[in-house]
């Protein structure tokens, strides 16, 4: 690191260790990065610890959608899709750069899909779940406007097809927003910096929380913890987490290689399942799988079964696409932390969040989704603040947008343009990157967009180099590290 970030690191550190928190956050993953945001809006003093990077998590490996789930309208959870749908539109407008509408196209056939007429119905529902108002309204396209729009879908008992609204987001621009403007409200914020273990004595928790890159150990005082580790969070100790992890995969292909608007994506049904073929500047994100999950979540990677299934019902629906695994340009895993239900199918395990109090000056937060994450945040900072005793100040993240992206950082939204020196600085001096999968990976999504950038990695690794003061041998671990998260996604055969 360069002198001034690493000197920027040892303060917030020593920050932590000197001065009494009243709220300490286990996890900057996206519901922890807006916890510390709204808690530090409300005044509350208030820190945020990640074991690894800032979204390095699930919140840099999801669909990247804001949206209700028209899908859980069909298994009648109006509540949860009322409550994603508002804050799908929530998000949009406190950070317009980091939610793109975007049209979803439906085909509608005559085998094991509804009729016409009710699936009108139900997006006309939807649109009105957004409190009235989608982005755009809902509508029908007969067979022939359908062929239209998408000249290469399968026309085997092809009806017409429905189109609704949703939005595309960067989960891991929004982790690291919510987190710039969590600091500008005076939260502390700390990556790589492990919660192990807390004990509660004169109404506080002595926090031993570990600098895993100095390898430094301190002790943090906090009134109040809150564990928002994600698919961590049943090991963190204390927990009364209980999880059902699943996992899903996406992969990321030419958007040449099947014809679609750079504005609507295709809604895919395969058996009971949905998956999406969502446009991303000039790619296609294709996904996503769910299957149950139990080994360690920092260890999930791509399989070839996965990417076969993808591939199949892709293919399904656009036969003359005929993707192959030759196409694929880059992929992701991750897994989501559902709260536990053994009964039914990973897909049926609902997507709704929990909060819990287990002990004193302890809450557990999990579930819900990246669509969500404001609302958790709201609704546990509430409770906090109010076992606190501190002034009831209202809620202002609704309102109050968050901090626009920097103009030294060219990767400011959805659509990553290419690194350069000038943003490699600007995310090693303000936005905490330490690794080179820091930038390639999360703050840039570089790695996901361009099959080139293992090639470029050495390029990329040199210009790091030079703004975080990084030795050779440094340099050469950087790659050598760079690679080996790279081998968990595919193609891994053409990292360096
Ligand atoms: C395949 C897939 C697709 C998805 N698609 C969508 C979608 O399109 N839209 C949507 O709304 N939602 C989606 N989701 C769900 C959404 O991504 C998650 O709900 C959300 O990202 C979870 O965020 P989190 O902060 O709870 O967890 P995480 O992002 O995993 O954050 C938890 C953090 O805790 C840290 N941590 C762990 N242990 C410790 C410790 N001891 N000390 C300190 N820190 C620790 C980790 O390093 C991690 O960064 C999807 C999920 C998946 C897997």
């Amino acid at each position: 690191m360069s002198t001034t970030s690493t000197e920027k690191r040892q303060t917030t550190l020593q920050q932590l260790a000197e001065h009494p928190l009243d709220l300490l956050v286990i996890g900057g993953g996206i519901v922890g990065a807006g916890v510390a945001r709204d808690a530090a809006m409300r005044g509350l003093r208030t820190g945020l610890v990640d074991a690894h990077d800032f979204a390095a998590g699930t919140s840099s490996r999801s669909s990247r959608l804001l949206h209700g789930g028209l899908r859980y309208l069909e298994q009648g959870r109006v509540g949860l899709v009322h409550e994603s749908s508002v804050e799908k539109k929530v998000v949009h407008a406190i950070a317009p750069h980091l939610g793109q509408p975007l049209g979803f196209i439906f085909p509608v056939y005559k085998v094991n899909g509804r009729p016409m007429w009710q699936m009108r119905i139900g997006v006309k529902m939807y649109d009105l779940l957004c409190n009235g108002r989608n982005f755009k309204p809902s509508r029908g396209y007969t067979k022939e406007e359908t062929l239209v729009k998408l000249p290469q879908i399968n026309t085997a008992g092809l009806r017409g097809s429905v189109r609704y609204y949703d939005a595309l987001t960067s989960d891991a621009r929004l982790t690291l927003d919510t987190l710039r403007s969590a600091v500008k409200n005076g939260a502390l914020v700390s990556n790589y910096t492990r919660f192990a273990d807390a004990t509660r004595a004169a109404g506080a928790w002595a926090c031993q929380i570990e600098d895993t890159l100095a390898g430094q150990k301190i002790t943090a005082r906090a009134r109040a913890i809150l564990n928002a580790a994600g698919p961590w969070s049943e090991a963190i100790p204390h927990s009364a987490v209980k999880l059902r992890l699943t996992k899903g995969i996406h992969i990321v292909v030419d958007r040449k290689r099947v014809t679609v608007a750079e504005d609507e994506a295709v809604t895919m049904v395969e058996g009971k399942r949905i998956l999406f073929l969502i446009p991303w500047g000039e790619r296609l994100i294709i996904g996503t799988t769910d299957t149950d999950y139990d080994a360690d979540p920092a260890d999930v990677a791509v399989g070839l079964d996965d990417i076969d299934y993808v591939l199949h019902t892709a293919n399904t629906t656009f036969p003359a696409a005929r993707l192959t695994r030759d196409d694929i340009i880059s992929s992701w895993a991750g897994v989501r932390p559902l709260i536990a239900n053994r009964d039914g199918t990973p897909s049926d395990t609902s997507r709704a969040h929990q909060i819990k109090n287990p002990a004193e000056g302890w809450w557990d937060i999990a579930g819900g989704k990246l669509t969500t994450y404001r609302l958790m945040a709201e609704q546990a900072v509430t409770k906090i603040a109010k076992y606190l005793g501190a002034p009831a100040v209202p809620c202002r993240t609704a309102k109050e947008p968050l901090l626009p992206p920097a103009e030294t950082a060219p990767y400011s939204g959805i659509i990553p343009p290419p690194v350069t020196a000038e943003a490699v600085r600007h995310y090693v001096g303000h936005e905490w990157a330490v690794h080179l999968d820091d930038v390639l990976m999360r703050r840039s999504s570089w790695h996901f967009y361009h099959g080139d950038t293992p090639a470029r990695a050495p390029e990329i690794a040199q210009w790091m180099s030079a703004a975080a003061g990084w030795t050779p041998e440094r340099t050469a671990a950087e790659l050598a590290n760079y690679t080996k998260e790279a081998a968990k996604t595919y193609p891994s055969s053409k990292t360096p």
